[in-house]
């Protein structure tokens, strides 16, 4: 129960004013808005999820799949594991592809470490791209 900070009135439930003296009354600061996941039980949640993305075609489930699609550290992995994928393509190329092959591996198993880890960490050269948002 509140009450007037002028002349002690018990305030009615949302009064704007007092009844018996006419103070403004304070509002109480609206509560904050429900905290947003803590990113750490966001990442200890869907550490899985964030895993799959780094597996090739497997990146769809975590992209797809309700309520991870929408915890922005699966999306973080999912868009590094998505352009791994794309990369991924060009190890079909001949020589050259030896090395994209050996350099996607290498960050794939960065990003599965930081992933486990819990951790939202851009990946050398690639991480810096975004294909989601
Ligand atoms: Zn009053």
């Amino acid at each position: 129960m509140a009450f007037c900070k002028n002349c002690g009135q018990e305030l009615p439930v949302d009064a704007k004013a007092c009844p018996n003296c006419g103070t403004d009354v304070e509002q109480p600061t609206a509560a904050p808005a429900a905290a947003p996941a803590a990113p750490a039980a966001d990442a200890k949640d869907n550490m899985w999820m964030a895993v799959l993305a780094y597996l090739g075609i497997l990146v769809l489930i975590p992209l797809l799949v309700e309520p991870a699609k929408n915890s922005p550290f699966v999306r973080f992995h999912a868009n590094q594991g998505l352009i791994l994928l794309i990369v991924g393509l060009l190890s079909a190329i001949p020589v050259l592809g030896c090395v994209v092959g050996v350099f996607c591996l290498v960050l794939t198993i960065m990003g599965i470490i930081n992933a486990v880890n819990g951790r939202m960490k851009e990946l050398p050269l690639i991480g810096r791209f975004r294909l989601l948002k």
